[in-house]
Parts: C-alpha cells; structure tokens; sequence
C-alpha cells in the first residue's frame, strides 16, 4: 500500500478521500490555491502546498505545480477525484513519466472514454446497446441532417468532450437542425476547447441509471449495483439514489452484466460508472463512461458497505478486489447535492456561512467542507455539502431525507435545500415512477 499520496483536488472530495487515508494509515498531501488557505481539505491533510492563485487554469488544472508538490514531498501516487484532472489522459501519462502512481485507469482507457463518439463504437464492440446515431463526429451540416433524418428526429447533439450536462441541444425537427449545430458546436468550443460534436437519437422520457464498476491491475471486474440518476436540472444531476426504482433483479443483472462486459473489454482497472438511459419499455442504452470516482459514489457506499475509495487506493497500488461476490445491497440511500445557489435563478451565492447547523440522527451522512464563518470562493462549483440518508427501505430513506433536510440549517448565503424539501415531498417522487424531466415545470407543481 501507498505510504503517502497527493490529493489533486479540493472541496469534500479532497477531504474524503484524507479520511480514507487516514484509515488505512496513508500520508496525505493537499495541494492548494490561493483562494483555497481557509479550507478544510489543508487543515486535515498531513501536509499542504499552495500551487496557485484563484483560477483553476492556474491551479488545480496546472499539471506541473501538481508534479513539481508531489516530487518536493515525495508522494507516490495522486488521487485526482472528479472533475478537475481526473479525466485527462495527458495528466495520468505524465505522472507515469515522472514514476508517480495514478488512482484510477489506464491513460489508454482515459483517453478512449474521453471521446464520447469513440466510446459508442467500443460499447458496440463489446455488445453493449448504443442508441442509434453517430458511428463517428459530425463532419458537415450535410452530414448531420443526412443522418438525423436516418436516426429519425427528436435528436440530440452532443460534445464529444462533454461533460456536465453542456455544449447537448434537442433538435426536433430538420428546419432547426443547424442552427442548433453552430450552437452546440460554440458552447462545445467554449466549455472545452473542442467544438466536436455526435448525434444520438433523442429519448423522450427515459431514466439515466449508471452502474458502478471496480476492476483491479489483475483482470477481476464487478459491478456494484445501479444509481438512479434522473432528478437533473439541465442535464445536472440533484438527487441520486441507490437501488433504482425502475429496475426488477433480472433488469438490474442484464444490465450489470453489459456494464461489467464494457469494462472487461477496455482492461479497465479502479472505479468507474457505465451510464445508461433506460427507455419505458425496459430496453437501455449507453451513454457514456466516467473513468473517475463520481460525486454521487456515496449511495453506493450506504448500500454495499464497500468504501469505494479505499478500494481505489488498494487496487491502484496492485492489490486485488476484495469483495465478496454477488454481495446484496442493504436498504436504500438517497444523496441530495446541496449547493450555493439562488433557488430562483439557479446562479451561485459564494459569500460567507453565518450560520451552519448540519443535521445528525440515524441514518444520515454528510460529506462537506464547510463549516460556519467558511468564506465559499466564487472561483469553484457551487457544491458545498452531499446530504445521504440511508434506510430500511426507500420509504424510510426519504422520510430519513426530509427530516434532515428540515434540520439543516445554513444562513449568510443561499442553498438548494428549500428545493431539495419540496422534491422529497413530491408525489411523483415518493411513487418512484418518473423520468429526466421530472424536473420540468417543478416550480409552478404543488
Ligand atoms: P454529460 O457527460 O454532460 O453529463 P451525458 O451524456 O451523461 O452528458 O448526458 C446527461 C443527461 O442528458 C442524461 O442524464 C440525460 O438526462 C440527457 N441525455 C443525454 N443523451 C440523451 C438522449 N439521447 N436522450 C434523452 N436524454 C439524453
């Protein structure tokens, strides 16, 4: 096992993975902004670098201050949790030059997910469905239509470099088809750099359901269970939850099996997330695949009993996968994502927290950096807690949810828990029947 690792990230994933490291007796080494002195991740750590002012470009994003504080205190592995660093294939290529270990895949395996159009074609390889689209980018406008009108419309266009619900665009019909491309291809461009873009056919209601995958170096891979993901405000995810309401046992192990089979056929070691959309007939399709640990991983936890980060750490430094097989889910956990947000507008609200009360009781898990006086940068996401709650049933675990919620109280800056209250007390919520657009038209719903 590791002696000491590098934390390349910030915010409550930095300080969950310290606490990790700390069970298992690893040093930890937080890397910092300017902006970031105050937070807890360099308090906990073991020790701390500042590798930069404010802006991500020139801190969390810049590869050789990162280097450069691993080598200076001798980490031997990074840990790049998710977003930041954590999907780039350059970065994980130029830690194996300089010998320091990577938690988490191959830079192979990075870089062939990375391209959303490529991971089509690789999921049909390995027999997983795709919906039907593109077999490569989209080369022209001509091109585009030629195949929208194939595929049949509603279509959707996406960024072959997405990620976090940007840079997609509905087309529903040929008349609007390219003006939605130059669209899509501007927010592509200015998201990430990559104005390349792909066509699937554009599902009506679906589900998103992701299965979580863990592989270790010596070919072993399992999957351990679904999360439902479809409470999403512009294709971002609120509230996840674990099991999926959707799913019967034969459902749940057709489409493990695809997502274990996908993972197999790219030689993916550590943990990643097969994502799928699940259409109201039970047919599913792949979406794409994380190569990194995901923020909603903790439902996952409450119900298997398997600290996904722990066991990143043992199967990145060569030890095998030690859980036990077929292993069932216990309960149901549901995460609410709270962020600084104003619950109208949906915009951040940084500022400082006067008043921070987290809840507690049975049941309940909450994963933060913040605490009361924390000044929250306006540099960063907008995520400053994932509240988990976890039952006997999904009953309990939403009842377990809104009585946390009710008393979770943080003032100075805004939050999405007045949100998060009313869709715990949704009907169609607590029915468990609904779909993407649960969250369309929410507002003016009682
Ligand atoms: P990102 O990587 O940006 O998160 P995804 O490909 O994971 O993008 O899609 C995000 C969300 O967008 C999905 O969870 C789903 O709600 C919606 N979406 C994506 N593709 C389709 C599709 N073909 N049909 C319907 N909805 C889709």
């Amino acid at each position: 096992m590791f002696k000491k690792i590098l934390i390349a990230n910030r915010g409550e994933i930095a300080l969950r993975i310290i606490h990790a490291c700390r069970e298992l007796g690893i040093e930890t080494v937080a890397v910092h902004s300017t902006a970031d002195a105050e937070s807890l991740h360099v308090t906990y750590a073991d020790e701390a670098i500042c590798i930069g002012p404010p802006a991500s470009v020139d801190s969390y994003l810049n590869i050789s201050a990162i280097v450069s504080a691993a080598e200076i205190t001798g980490a031997e592995a990074i840990h790049p949790g998710y977003g930041f660093l954590a999907e780039n294939a350059h970065f994980a290529e130029v830690l194996a030059e300089c010998n320091l270990a990577w938690i988490g895949p191959d830079a192979q395996t990075i870089r062939l997910m990375g391209d959303k159009a490529a991971a089509r074609n690789t999921a049909r390889e390995a027999g997983v469905p795709v919906l039907p689209g593109s077999k490569r980018s989209i080369a022209s406008a001509h091109d585009a239509a030629e195949l929208a009108g194939r595929v049949g419309y509603p279509v959707i266009l996406k960024a072959a470099a997405g990620g976090g619900g940007r840079g997609m665009r509905i087309v529903t019909d040929s008349e609007a088809l390219e003006a939605q491309l130059a669209t899509a291809r501007e927010e592509a461009s200015k998201a990430f750099g990559d104005g390349t873009l792909y066509l699937e056919k554009y599902l009506v209601e679906p589900r998103h359901v992701e299965f979580q995958v863990v592989g270790d170096q010596h070919g072993d891979v399992m999957h351990l269970g679904e999360r439902e993901c479809s409470i999403q405000r512009r294709h971002q995810k609120l509230v996840e939850e674990s099991p999926s309401p959707a799913l019967t046992p034969e459902l749940r192990d057709e489409m493990g099996t695809a997502a274990v089979r996908l993972a197999e056929h790219v030689g993916y070691h550590n943990a990643g997330t097969v994502e799928f959309l699940l259409d109201r007939d039970g047919s599913f399709y792949f979406m794409e695949m994380n190569t990194r640990i995901q923020v909603e991983h903790p439902v996952t936890e409450m119900v298997t009993g398997v600290d996904l980060i722990k066991l990143q750490l043992e199967v990145a430094s060569g030890g095998r996968l030690d859980v036990p097989a077929g292993k069932t889910a216990r309960g149901h956990a549901i995460e609410c994502r709270i962020n600084a947000e104003d619950p109208e507008r949906f915009i951040p609200s940084p500022g400082r927290i006067e008043t921070f009360h987290p809840p507690g009781g049975p049941g309940i898990r909450l994963d933060t950096h913040v605490y009361e006086d924390y000044v929250m940068p306006p540099y960063y996401d907008s995520l400053i807690a994932k509240l988990i709650a976890h039952g006997r049933d999904r009953a309990e675990a939403i009842e377990r949810m809104a009585r946390a919620l009710e008393f979770f109280v943080v003032e100075g800056i805004q939050t999405s828990i007045p949100l998060h209250r009313r869709i715990m007390a949704d009907r169609s919520f607590r029915s468990g029947d609904f779909s993407t657009r649960f969250m369309e038209g929410f507002s003016s719903r009682r």
